[in-house]
């Protein structure tokens, strides 16, 4: 866990076929100007499954217990949305892959999770993986990391980086933190750890630290004193989220 690479958000190689993926898959996922007008442009829209619908997921299964347990993790989920989770065993075969979410465990352990946000899986040709986990399934906060990722797979974006978050970053220490321990440039932490602009185009919920999709964060990159553990639980702001989204 202490050693885990962070979650990376992965960009959609194509953003027209994002754009029209989403759409098709919900309307709703179209950007709403601040008259409440849907828009048709491309690249900030949302990426939301169509509520109702059934999820086909497919996982893994090297018969270790794995499989059992990524399951379990992203069943915390389905309690706050109107979706149906429908599991089958991911089969390593390029002809055979099926699953709306197809979900790979690596066993190399120095491997970066990551997944396609939401309606984004759709665009992945259907041999491909959409979402990568560990396997190292004993490790503390594993379940919450599977939670994390599937929170990706459902459309949700990184909480730390919410325009209102209110993190008092010291972004010299950051850097040189995220430098040290994972390699990362200073371009690549401007991208993934800092909040984004606001857009105008999308509306936002409540900035919330103890989100599900926020990093955890050191008393060490941040001045005064303010840390943000890892967070183990989906959070209220989470449920209420998927509540919304997925209604
Ligand atoms: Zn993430």
């Amino acid at each position: 866990m202490k050693n885990s690479k962070p979650c990376l958000i992965q960009a959609p190689a194509n953003i027209q076929a994002s754009y029209e993926a989403a759409i098709n898959e919900n309307p709703n996922n179209a950007p709403t100007s601040s008259s409440g007008r849907k828009k048709r442009s491309v690249g900030e829209h949302q990426r939301f499954w169509r509520p109702g619908r059934t999820l086909k997921i497919a996982i893994t299964d090297y018969g270790d217990g794995g499989h059992e347990i990524v399951k379990n993790a992203i069943n915390q989920w389905a309690p706050h949305v109107n979706l149906t989770f429908e599991f089958v065993t991911l089969i390593d075969d390029e002809e055979l892959y099926e699953g709306d979410i197809r979900i790979y465990l690596t066993p190399l352990s120095n491997a970066v999770m990551y997944s396609a946000i939401g309606t984004d899986a759709l665009t992945e040709p259907s041999h491909l993986h959409t979402m990568q986990l560990g396997t190292d399934y004993s490790s503390a906060g594993y379940e919450s990391l599977v939670m994390h990722e599937f929170g990706h797979a459902l459309g949700f974006l990184h909480e730390h980086q919410h325009p209102d978050a209110s993190i008092p970053w010291d972004k010299e220490k950051t850097y040189l933190q995220y430098a040290r321990q994972f390699g990362w440039s200073r371009e690549f932490v401007d991208g993934a750890v800092f909040p984004l602009p606001r857009d105008a185009d999308r509306s936002y919920e409540p900035y919330d630290r103890h989100s599900i999709m926020h990093y955890n964060v050191l008393n060490t990159c941040t001045i005064g004193d303010w840390e943000q553990p890892v967070n183990l639980k989906l959070s209220a702001g989470d449920k209420a989220a998927a509540l919304k989204f997925y209604p």
